[in-house]
């Protein structure tokens, strides 16, 4: 039998009801004759309570009581699907992740997936299981404690299942219908894919685009998944939602795929540090040992033998950034004349593997950001992406006016 994967995220179980009309789902496609593999999330809402009662009781928690407690959610839903089914008279059973075993390192609540053994659920499926309804987000670490994957990670769990069990697909059902130019919320023009290649959706995904978890995409990039996003809430034929695919089967795409944003950046400029060898290290060596995720990197050009270092993080790591810097400076490690944080700055990206044959899309992001009277702050490029620092009051406006010049609202 063909395999396929559903995944289910929390939205899409958040009820008894949305359930049920999930559970329909799977059986549509068991009906095709398909042995199906739900990963299911937990109901929305549920983890966010759940690591809330953490915090409270324990702020310096212990990383694998965190996990026992936040992995519950995913116990819950997993286990009221399968009795949905059984009452369609769909065979089928729930699996926690230590069941399968899905083996994953010991980093607690941020694990890696090791190993998915498919022995144990290909045995029930060749007894007459039709479905297996497993946990997301969950395993089981060498010692034998259960880990977490990460927020979001029911999304990795769903790809590694579909790429341990060979699956024909791994559909993800969540509350949008797929994954669009841009946030329908800030441009009412924005257009959903029909296709999508993997690179271009894993740059999305890590500049914010918040539909996929970054490592799900990455995973799937690796083993070929054919990955689908499509919406629970309404009726669904079989090409529905986006595909997230290998560019080659992409015949004609718009120079850009979408236009991306990350509103809570702040830049920090290290005013005046020694420029000699080893001051990229000895700044960030401390910054990323504190936690900081460091994104974009610019160093000025010298006078002196002094430069400026500018970098931007999260807007809710720069205490962290501060302290790291101060730290290192009164350890002598590095020498500044001051820091400056400006955390009213957002990132606006665009994005598309057009960009690797097209020359002119970095001149003409910059353009019109200019003719809407945007000042850019900081530029970092790679291969198929620019990206730029504004300021965040101007986000939406650089949104909409990019997506407006790409002309992502028509079909390439
Ligand atoms: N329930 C977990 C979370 O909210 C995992 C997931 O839904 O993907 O992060
Ligand atoms: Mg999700």
């Amino acid at each position: 039998m063909p395999t396929l994967v559903m995944k289910f995220g929390g939205t899409s179980v958040a009820t008894l009801d949305r359930i049920r009309r999930a559970a329909k789902r799977v059986g549509v496609e068991v009906a095709k004759g398909y042995d199906v593999i739900v990963i299911v999330s937990a109901m929305a809402g549920k983890t966010n309570e759940l690591v809330g009662w953490v915090e409270e009781t324990s702020p310096l928690f212990d990383a694998r009581e965190y996990d026992a407690v936040v992995s519950s959610g995913e116990n819950v839903t997993a286990g009221l699907m399968a009795l949905i089914l059984q009452e369609m008279d769909v065979p089928a059973r729930s699996w926690q992740g230590w069941q399968v075993p899905l083996k994953t390192n010991s980093v607690h609540s941020a694990a890696r997936i090791e190993e998915i053994p498919t022995d144990n659920i290909n045995t029930k499926f060749a007894e007459g299981m039709k479905v297996a309804v497993v946990a997301g987000f969950q395993g089981v670490s060498p010692e034998g404690r259960i880990t977490t994957l990460g927020r979001g990670g029911s999304d990795t769990t769903a790809v590694a299942f579909a790429a341990a069990f060979d699956a024909e697909r791994c559909d993800i059902y969540t509350d949008v219908d797929g994954v669009y130019t841009t946030d329908p919320r800030i441009e009412d023009k924005a257009r959903k894919l029909d296709k999508i290649a993997f690179e271009e959706m894993l740059e999305l995904a890590s500049l914010g685009a918040k539909v996929l978890q970054t490592r799900s995409v990455e995973l799937a990039m690796r083993f070929g998944v054919r990955l689908r996003v499509l919406s629970s809430f309404e009726e669904q034929s079989d090409d529905a939602g986006t595909l997230v695919c290998p560019e080659e089967e992409i015949m004609e795409s718009n120079v850009v795929a979408g236009v991306a944003y990350q509103r809570d950046e702040a830049k920090m400029t290290l005013i005046s540090v020694a420029d000699r060898p080893g001051i990229a290290a000895a700044i960030f060596v401390p910054l990323s040992e504190a936690g900081v995720n460091v994104d974009m990197i610019v160093q000025n050009i010298s006078e002196e033998g002094r430069t400026d270092m500018t970098f931007s993080c999260p807007v809710d790591q720069v205490a962290r950034a501060e302290k790291a810097m101060a730290d290192a400076k009164a350890s002598g490690e590095i020498n500044f004349h001051d820091l400056l944080a400006d955390t009213d700055v957002a990132k606006v990206s665009v994005v598309g593997i057009g960009m690797r044959s097209h020359t002119g899309v970095a001149a003409k992001m910059f353009e019109v950001l200019s003719n809407e009277g945007i000042n850019i702050k900081v530029i970092t490029t790679s291969e198929i992406k620019i990206s730029v620092l504004v300021d965040r009051k101007y986000m939406e406006l650089a949104v909409q006016a990019l997506h407006d010049a790409f002309e992502l609202d028509k079909v390439g």
